[in-house]
């Protein structure tokens, strides 16, 4: 019973200070999974906010803010937490750096250190035992949306991101990750009391903004997020064949502005676009790029002509073979008998072309600065 309640004492504590762990945060993260009700309670409310749509109701300017939220802070997510703290696909200065991390703490998903490390060990160990939302391990809800309420997930893992941990002014937004949040909503509240004040045609107050702008947008952005976790390995096709089972999905990719291309992702952490080919959307990396135009981010990494070229091969080999299915099934009645060799024969012409002029081998290992690199090089792609 005491146990218990210094347990849930520790979980309230660790509401405002993240790295509070009396226990120590080795021995947490080496527990078994079990469910921390007392320190998800914040998630729940974060959940439970949107039901106060009931009594708020909705008008075209909060809706309308709740969506372009979603998106901005989407483009967060993926930009600013994956993109940059958990694989360094671009540089920037020290100042720029932290503004990154306050504009990440608005995404409520916890602190960019806690982040970072998650997501560089779901890399790491990615759809085995060890990884900590593999749908394939742990099931479908584990992977979206448990994993997260679990004790030893709470932690970061400092070893993880020792290129990003040398700065304190970071170290002290993922200790204290409910801050930006807090002001974060507050924030909307503030607008939304402001604009009734000043602005009533409008027809929104302080709780209905609140409830728009912040309690449904976040919880979207959070089930947009998570989607990534359980669906980019369950749905869609595998481009390249990776020791894990990550799809690439456009479905995904609209969603999470561009993070739906997770197989060429998993083949290659280090490039800035996720999306390797012109038609592959990825609304993230236009943003990057038009950011870089200003200076104020650089280095943006691209995608080694092996990678691309493994992948083109990967793709006309798919087709090929997929037309051949396509004979075998009807090959009395269908139209394409004829044409269907052909067709081979010129795709398989044209891989082959492909491939006298481009390097054999299928991967750039010198420029490929994987997450396990990264993990341990206490180096940051920044100008202190
Ligand atoms: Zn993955
Ligand atoms: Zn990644």
């Amino acid at each position: 019973m005491q146990k218990r309640l210094s347990h849930a004492l520790s979980a309230v504590i660790q509401w405002i200070d993240a790295d509070y762990a009396p226990a120590g945060a080795e021995t947490v993260r080496n527990e078994p999974d079990r469910v921390d009700w007392v320190r998800c309670i914040p998630f729940i409310i974060l959940h439970l906010g949107c039901l106060g749509v009931i009594w708020t109701g909705a008008s075209p300017f909060a809706v309308w803010t709740a969506v372009i939220l979603y998106f901005l802070r989407m483009a967060t997510v993926t930009g600013v937490y994956h993109r940059y703290f958990s694989h360094k696909t671009y540089s920037t200065s020290r100042p720029m750096q932290f503004f990154l991390a306050l504009c990440g703490g608005t995404t409520v998903q916890r602190g960019p250190l806690w982040w970072a490390y998650h997501h560089r060990h779901h890399h790491q160990h990615s759809d085995e035992e060890e990884d900590a939302h593999s749908p394939h391990v742990h099931g479908f809800w584990w992977s979206h949306i448990g994993w997260i309420t679990s004790r030893r997930n709470f932690p970061t893992d400092y070893t993880k991101v020792r290129d990003l941990d040398r700065y304190p002014e970071l170290v002290f937004l993922n200790r204290f990750d409910a801050i930006v949040p807090l002001l974060f909503a507050l924030s909307i509240f503030g607008l939304g009391a402001f604009l009734q004040a000043h602005a009533p045609g409008l027809h929104t107050s302080g709780w209905q903004m609140l409830v728009w702008g912040f309690f449904i947008s976040t919880t979207a952005l959070f089930h947009g997020t998570s989607c990534i976790n359980s669906m980019a390995h369950l749905m869609g096709r595998r481009r390249y064949k990776t020791e894990d089972d990550s799809r690439n999905s456009f479905i995904l990719a609209i969603i999470t502005l561009g993070e739906g291309w997770h197989n060429n992702h998993h083949r290659y952490q280090s490039a800035t676009r996720n999306g390797f080919f012109w038609w592959e959307i990825d609304i993230t990396y236009y943003l990057l790029k038009g950011l870089s135009w200003t200076g104020l981010i650089w280095g943006l990494k691209s995608v080694p002509a092996s990678v691309l070229a493994e992948g083109a091969h990967s793709d006309h080999h798919d087709s090929v073979a997929a037309a051949s299915r396509a004979q075998h099934i009807h090959p009395e009645y269908s139209s394409l008998k004829r044409i269907v060799p052909a067709a081979a024969a010129i795709a398989v012409a044209t891989v082959n072309a492909a491939n006298a002029t481009l390097p054999q081998r299928a991967d750039g290992h010198k420029s490929h600065r994987d997450v396990t690199e990264l993990s341990q090089t206490p180096q940051g792609e920044i100008d202190p």
